[in-house]
């Protein structure tokens, strides 16, 4: 073990947390009784931070970690960073992006598939011994559909490619138009107007904060299905249940929410809604790439000066 200490803000895998403990002097902010006294105990001596994807690390608590040089988030998404603190305080930030895109864009597609074609009911309908009875309703077919994707980045693009091998028509928006075979179209509202499925794949964060809201979710209309499989708070979620249970919009497949593990429970009645708790990339081989990556960010950094993989913001 080397005499770097390092604080833990958010409850890790055994396969992240061993690697951790065997070479770094590690400080389970995540699970102590009293963080504030852990904090002031250990605080000047934290050299690094691990956190999850999820976790929302205030600038209250980097502020008594005055020597921290590096956060490595367990992750893609750093939504939960304040990144304009660590650029102004000189701290790095890292994620895990790529080893997780193709688990992500799967359960993009899972989420386009069982709405779609209700799988999840048809399964509980065999279950429940409906199939003695009567015949399941009749579902939609997905080839010559069209999806919508709202960020275009690595995980968009692995959606991308997966509903086009499935027959399905492909635009985007984003940002910025890209050099892609897919359709550009400027604006969100009107990329909604025009698909069947809306598949929300871009960060979260204040830029991105409730952009599907009441008007998109009425362009997308009757005709259609939402999709989100990147974070909970780009979905104004009161707006969302309202047009579920006004018939505004055809139906949704969520693996994220605004206030995880919380989900609204007025969802848990709807039959055209499929609910997925947060398990984008909840596989064995892709947490583990993750935990591999997240450790390499801060052993190449104390180690070399490196980092694998910094974050656009503070590049
Ligand atoms: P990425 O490669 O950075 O792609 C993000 C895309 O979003 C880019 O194409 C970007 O295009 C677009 N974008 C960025 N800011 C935007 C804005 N303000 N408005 C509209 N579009 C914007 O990221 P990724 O690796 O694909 O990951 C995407 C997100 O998925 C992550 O941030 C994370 O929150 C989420 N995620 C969820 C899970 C899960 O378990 N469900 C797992 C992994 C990741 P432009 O620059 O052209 O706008």
């Amino acid at each position: 073990m080397n005499d770097i200490d390092i604080l833990i803000t958010a409850s890790l895998p055994k396969f992240l947390r061993d690697p951790l403990e065997a070479d770094y002097r590690c400080h389970d902010y995540a699970a102590h009784h009293d963080r504030d006294a852990l904090v002031a105990r250990v605080g000047q001596s934290i050299r690094g931070l691990v956190q999850g994807g999820g976790t929302v690390t205030p600038t209250a608590l980097l502020d008594a970690l005055p020597n921290l040089e590096i956060i490595s988030v367990f992750g893609v998404g750093y939504d939960g960073v304040p990144t304009s603190y660590c650029r102004e305080h000189d701290i790095l930030v890292t994620n895990t992006p790529d080893v997780l895109t193709d688990d992500v864009a799967d359960v993009a597609v899972a989420l386009i598939l069982m709405t779609g074609r209700n799988f999840v009911h048809a399964d509980r309908f065999v279950r429940d011994g409906e199939w003695m009875k009567r015949s399941l309703p009749l579902a939609t077919k997905l080839s010559g559909k069209s999806v919508g994707i709202l960020g275009l980045g690595r995980i968009g693009k692995a959606i991308a490619k997966r509903v086009d091998a499935m027959g399905m028509r492909v635009a985007y928006t984003g940002r910025t138009r890209q050099d892609v075979p897919y359709r550009y179209v400027p604006t969100l509202e009107a990329l909604a107007a025009d698909v069947d499925f809306l598949v929300v794949a871009c960060p979260g964060g204040p830029a991105t904060r409730h952009v599907v809201g009441e008007k998109v979710l009425a362009a997308l209309g009757s005709k259609g299905t939402l999709v989100n499989i990147a974070r909970g708070s780009i979905v104004d979620e009161a707006a969302l249940v309202r047009a579920l249970e006004r018939g505004t919009i055809k139906g949704a497949g969520l693996d994220v929410f605004e206030m995880e593990p919380q989900v609204p429970e007025a969802l848990f009645e709807m039959d055209n809604v499929v609910l997925l708790p947060h398990v984008g990339s909840a596989t064995h081989e892709t947490r583990k790439a993750m935990a591999d990556l997240c450790k390499a960010n801060l052993d190449r950094w104390f180690a070399e000066g490196q980092v694998l993989t910094l974050v656009p913001e503070l590049q």
